[in-house]
């Protein structure tokens, strides 16, 4: 009987190692707590956002609006773009797609208050698990990111599934379609807003629809998108450019647009 205690015990051991090993990196507890004092940054016990379906086959392209300025449409026009570090976009474009490559893309114009539309596809070929599986994101003012990732069946920390305002807010719910398919983000943001003392104001607000159901409700971001942490408010953060994420795994976009939104009502 105490052998068989003990072998139970070592295979335990075994398997946890083993299971250890293999299972894909679904959080953090080392890392900061968040202002609401709920849940670390990247909690793993942060519950997962409900799965939902969304409605169609696939996200049909939506046209922008007469008064849009079109960031990404038709052949393999790139103009409204560069890399991060100013030079030329280097990722590739055909027929109205174009592919994650190296290092981050910014729009060249800078935006304050914007709706924005943009479409993406995660690979139809599966590789990696959690972070590592159809990363990429959308940086508003190029601080806040909604995160871009394959969510189908692919668990990882909440608050970096798809369409999470990454690091602070998990999605409503789990919208995500099937890795390949086409899918929409429409993006709400209003930009964080200074006192004359550089004293923060109001803080930024997004309302996101991901696939065409709400996932975010007008949340206010704690303060600009890092890994592992929260970064303060800085009174630079003015405006920004919209950039798209490199985050070494291959994902297309099409059809981006976006229309300023004015506050002089
Ligand atoms: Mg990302």
């Amino acid at each position: 009987m105490k052998l068989t205690a003990a072998l139970g015990a070592c295979l335990l051991i075994v398997c946890t190692a083993l299971i250890a090993q293999q299972a894909p990196n679904l959080g953090y507890t080392d890392t900061p707590m968040q202002p609401n004092g709920k849940w670390h940054v990247h909690d793993p016990a942060r519950p997962q956002p409900t799965v939902v379906t969304p409605g169609g086959v696939e996200s049909l392209m939506t046209p922008a609006p007469a008064d849009a300025t079109v960031l990404l449409a038709g052949g393999s026009d790139t103009s409204a773009w560069s890399m991060t570090d100013g030079k030329p976009a280097t990722w590739q474009m055909t027929a109205g797609v174009i592919s994650s490559g190296k290092g981050m893309l910014r729009t060249k114009a800078e935006f304050t208050d914007v709706q924005l539309h943009v479409e993406f596809a995660t690979p139809t070929m599966v590789k990696g698990d959690s972070q590592d599986r159809g990363n990429s994101g959308v940086y508003l003012m190029g601080a806040f990111e909604i995160q871009v990732l394959d969510s189908f069946q692919n668990p990882t920390y909440a608050d970096g599934s798809a369409s999470a305002m990454y690091g602070q807010y998990p999605p409503l719910v789990n919208v995500s379609r099937k890795p390949g398919l086409w899918q929409s983000y429409d993006i709400i943001f209003t930009a964080p807003r200074f006192k004359p003392t550089g004293e923060l104001d109001k803080p930024a607000v997004v309302t996101v629809l991901h696939n065409g159901v709400v996932v975010h409700n007008a949340t206010a971001f704690y303060g600009p998108t890092q890994h592992r942490r929260i970064d303060p408010y800085s009174a630079k953060l003015t405006r920004g450019p919209i950039v798209l994420q490199d985050h070494g795994n291959p994902v297309r976009f099409r059809n981006i647009w976006v229309r300023e939104l004015k506050d002089d009502n």
